[in-house]
């Protein structure tokens, strides 16, 4: 499937804004775009309140998922940050993966956020690459 997933540095940023400016509770998000390619980040708030967890709000998601499709996008990712780690998708994350999109988790290594990208397909996690383009 997706062995990568291509985005611009604004995108990098938004998502980075967003879940350090909610950390240590876990932020969750969606991409949306084309082709594996990123078009916009969709921030979602996180009903489970949580530092270990997350449930995507469902009224926000639903809208945010109206927003896609009217936009003539797809839902291409969905980021969620572990501020304490691990740097990689939980078992919780593979048992609860819904959709066979990139998974975008974002960590803290030596105090700075970082992301890593992987696909859950049927229990199985492969990394896949972040691939950054310039604005045009
Ligand atoms: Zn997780």
């Amino acid at each position: 499937m997706a062995a990568k997933l291509i985005l611009r540095g604004e995108h990098w940023q938004a998502m980075r804004r967003h879940v350090s400016r909610r950390a240590p509770l876990e932020a969750c998000g969606l991409l949306a775009g084309k082709n594996k390619r990123v078009e916009s980040t969709l921030g979602i708030y996180n009903a489970e309140r949580s530092p270990v967890r997350f449930r995507m709000e469902p009224g926000a998601q639903w809208r945010a998922f109206q927003r896609i499709e009217a936009a003539g996008l797809e839902l291409v990712g969905i980021y969620h940050s572990h501020p304490n780690g691990p740097d990689h998708p939980s078992p919780t994350d593979v048992t609860e993966a819904l959709y066979p999109v990139a998974q975008i988790i974002w960590f803290r290594a030596d105090g700075e956020w970082r992301a890593r990208g992987f696909q859950i397909e049927g229990g199985k996690v492969t990394e896949i690459t972040l691939e950054f383009i310039k604005p045009e």
